[in-house]
């Protein structure tokens, strides 16, 4: 068999890449003629590709790495738990330990009585247990009309079938039939594209009460259940208006809907507490987790079940699992990664030191010609590019056209930053230092200053009309 390494040079990986590896969300064939950046190792939020550059993460791969790469402790839990049980199930009347104690952590960690933990390999499967879960729920309490599930354009919550089908994601949504019959789409609360004249606080109650629009255009008694982000996060890290969520508490309380809080991104300190339900002030019956709950080091999500919702589910068999729920070796590795948020104070570090002082260097950044606002919570972050500060304007080019060339600036620089159309979007792992914030925002800075540059040489630094 022939060996491919780390030591081959950059040219060859990149051609039995593109001969043999379909990357996600890529134009694969543009892909293949530029060649994909190779990336070979990693330590705290740097990342290091095949040529040997250093590149700071801004993303924490994808959203994911809380605790920064390179974590001796993780890769030991790891070799412990493979050695000892590598894997087992947990449908047939057995269960093991790593599932057992994440479970119990989890329950500890979450917030009022979600004490129940469901567990799948991903953000994605973790919403598609949600689907059936709550749809059996209310068919085991004598309602099983009750099914329609609302989502929120704009939203994510996955790439599966069911996921990718709760998520309001046009381009998702055009390609294999979706979404899947019973759920249907509300109005996201972006303020910044779509507030219009209005206050952002009046526009923060308008699009909550789209939910209450569509709940009794749809009956109250064919709703199962409501899911969002608590920020979206794919979407442009939208942080809602102040008023959204306490209105939209409201009426899935008024209606007795259950409220389903994806927290996969916002999951484990992203924004300054363990949980984004606590920042906002949410009471979700039922969370999903994945991401930052193994700091990406292994693949695992879950189901955070209430107490009410999980003594239903549990009067009858679910038909429902993976062969992965609970793997043991995902779950020593997310134990792992539990501790260390905890003993490290990982939250508090986000709370007291890191997000005041990318708040203060990231929102300086809204004085560029180039950015139109700036936003951030805990430590996930936007800027709006503008052709007209002062304006909300839109590109007259395709929208994500200068967001694409802020972002190829940003990766000439050796920082990662994703755009959603022309919104630029930072997510770091949550163990960054003031130092590398620093540096983060000065790559930032030389690459909004070389967009600014390209936009204006090729006459694209024009408002829609
Ligand atoms: N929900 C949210 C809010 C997400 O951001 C994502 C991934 N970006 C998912 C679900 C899907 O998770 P995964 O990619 O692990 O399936």
């Amino acid at each position: 068999m022939r060996q491919i390494t780390n030591h081959m040079p950059t040219a060859e990986l990149r051609a039995l890449d593109a001969a043999h590896h379909m990357h996600p969300f890529t134009t694969n064939d543009a892909l293949a003629k530029k060649g994909a950046r190779i990336i070979t190792r990693a330590k705290g939020v740097w990342l290091t590709d095949s040529e040997g550059e250093t590149i700071l993460d801004g993303m924490a791969g994808l959203w994911c790495v809380n605790v920064g790469y390179g974590r001796e402790e993780i890769a030991e839990a790891a070799a412990r738990q493979i050695r000892e049980l590598p894997y087992y199930n947990t449908f047939f009347q057995t269960s093991h330990v790593p599932a057992i104690a994440l479970a119990a952590r989890i329950a500890e960690l979450a917030p009022g009585d979600l004490n129940h933990v469901f567990f799948a390999c991903s953000g994605s499967e973790a919403n598609d247990t949600n689907i059936r879960l709550v749809r059996h729920y209310w068919a085991l309490k004598g309602q099983p009309d009750r099914s329609i599930i609302i989502g929120r354009k704009n939203g994510y919550h996955g790439s599966t079938m069911g996921g990718a089908s709760l998520g309001g994601m046009v381009s998702m949504h055009e390609q294999g039939g979706l979404p899947i019959p019973g759920i249907v789409h509300i109005d996201q609360p972006h303020w910044y594209l779509e507030g219009g004249d209005m206050t952002p606080e009046d526009f923060g109650l308008m699009r909550a009460r789209a939910l209450e629009e569509k709940i009794l255009e749809l009956g109250a008694d064919r709703v199962a259940a409501f899911i969002a982000e608590p920020v979206q996060g794919a979407g442009g890290v939208i942080i809602p208006p102040a008023t959204y969520w306490p209105e939209i508490q409201r009426i899935v309380d008024k209606y007795g809907i259950l409220l389903i809080a994806d927290e996969v991104i916002t999951g484990f300190g992203r924004t300054g507490n363990w949980f984004g339900s606590q920042t906002f002030g949410i009471r979700p019956h039922i969370m999903t987790i994945a991401k930052g709950l193994s700091s990406g080091y292994a693949p695992i999500g879950g189901s955070v079940v209430c107490d009410e919702v999980a003594a239903t589910i549990a009067q009858d068999e679910f038909n429902h699992g993976y062969t992965y729920s609970g793997h043991p070796v995902a779950a020593a590795i997310a134990l792992e990664n539990l501790r260390i948020l905890e003993d490290e104070r990982v939250i508090e570090h986000v709370r007291d030191v890191a997000h005041p002082y990318l708040a203060e260097r990231w929102h300086a950044l809204a004085d560029h010609p180039l950015v139109g606002e700036t936003k951030l919570v805990g430590l996930m972050g936007s800027l709006a590019l503008t052709p007209q500060k002062g304006s909300r304007a839109r590109f007259a080019a395709e929208a994500g056209t200068a967001g694409y060339i802020t972002r190829e600036r940003c990766f000439a620089n050796n920082v990662i930053m994703r755009h959603v159309y022309d919104r630029m979007i930072i997510s770091p792992p949550l163990v960054i230092t003031p130092g590398e914030i620093d540096i983060l925002i000065e790559r930032a800075t030389k690459a909004l200053d070389e967009a600014y540059g390209k936009l204006k040489a090729e006459g694209l630094l024009q408002k829609a009309v």
